[in-house]
């Protein structure tokens, strides 16, 4: 199939779709920060959540962690969600990227522009009414923090993020009375989402109980790193659309090099550089091979069938 066009037959699930799920979900928890996140997976959830959103006719994509000592988004979060965007453009579904307002100046910046190309890129947000009168039908959460247990936001450092007026937990608190499906990518427990397995975040993350976050979604991707989980997604929801796989490991070196150029930091040295929760881009090149080369058997037997 070429790139862009809507393929037929979107909601055929190859029957090899859990398989090679299960097979993703273990390969993007790869614990790279030894951050405990292997205790907070939801075995099930990323094939439930490609069931959920192959389905979609809009989704809304919030990304966005502000780091404190740059008064700026992180380079994790971003490109998950754009690589995320571009494949479910690809099957024909209307995205929109939201982002809380200190992230928006990085995602609207001109050097992200072969990324956002067709989508629209705006501020979260403050109800979901917004998102249901604009035929939202599903809201996606990379790496955004939520509200905690106190009602305060925090970072894993437990230092306090509310000053930059995280909107984005309130509309996934909202999302359900509106019939809107949620689906939520983090790697550490304080990101919206984690409601869903809050009690082991209090037990296995460090400062748990505190940074925490208490809301839920309806699936919960956990991943070492938050990137990760949305191109593991990505990875599925190509597969089973009959996709090229999502991006190369060339692509991800640009597209994090492009969040640099934006303004994005590092989120573990709070620096511009080309790396992703302190760990450099070689490392995110080496997962997105590893994934590339797991989902490649998979559809060269889907092609045999
Ligand atoms: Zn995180
Ligand atoms: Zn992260």
């Amino acid at each position: 199939m070429e790139r862009g066009q809507s393929p037929q037959g979107r909601l055929s699930f190859p029957g090899n779709f859990s398989a090679l799920a299960a097979q993703l979900e273990e390969l993007i928890a790869t614990d790279v920060n030894g951050r405990g996140t292997e205790h907070l997976i939801v075995p099930g959830d990323l094939a439930a959540a490609g069931h959920s959103l192959i389905g979609a006719r809009h989704v809304a994509i919030v990304t966005g962690f502000v780091i404190l000592r740059a008064g700026a988004p992180e380079t994790d979060g971003p490109p998950g969600a754009l690589i995320l965007a571009r494949v479910l453009q690809r099957i024909g579904i209307e995205v929109t990227i939201m982002a809380e307002r200190f992230a928006l100046p990085v995602l609207q910046h001109a050097a992200l522009t072969p990324w956002t190309e067709g989508l629209s890129v705006q501020a979260t947000p403050a109800a979901a009414g917004e998102l249901a009168q604009a035929g939202v039908t599903h809201l996606v959460a990379v790496e955004c923090v939520g509200r905690a247990k106190d009602g305060h936001y925090y970072n894993a450092a437990g230092q306090l993020l509310d000053a930059y007026k995280p909107l984005a937990d309130t509309l996934f608190l909202q999302a359900a009375a509106y019939g809107i499906e949620t689906v939520c990518i983090g790697d550490g427990g304080n990101e919206i989402g984690m409601g869903k397995v809050y009690e082991r975040v209090r037990v296995s993350v460090p400062l748990g109980e505190r940074i925490g976050c208490i809301v839920p979604s309806d699936r919960l991707i956990v991943a070492g790193v938050s990137n990760w989980g949305a191109y593991g997604l990505a990875a599925l929801l190509s597969f089973a659309a009959g996709l090229d796989l999502p991006h190369t490991a060339a692509e991800e070196a640009e597209l994090v090099a492009a969040l640099g150029s934006a303004g994005a930091v590092d989120g573990y040295s709070g620096e511009v550089a080309a790396s992703v929760d302190g760990r450099p881009v070689s490392e995110h090149q080496r997962m997105v091979r590893r994934m590339n080369d797991l989902v490649a058997p998979y559809v060269d037997e889907e092609q045999v069938v």
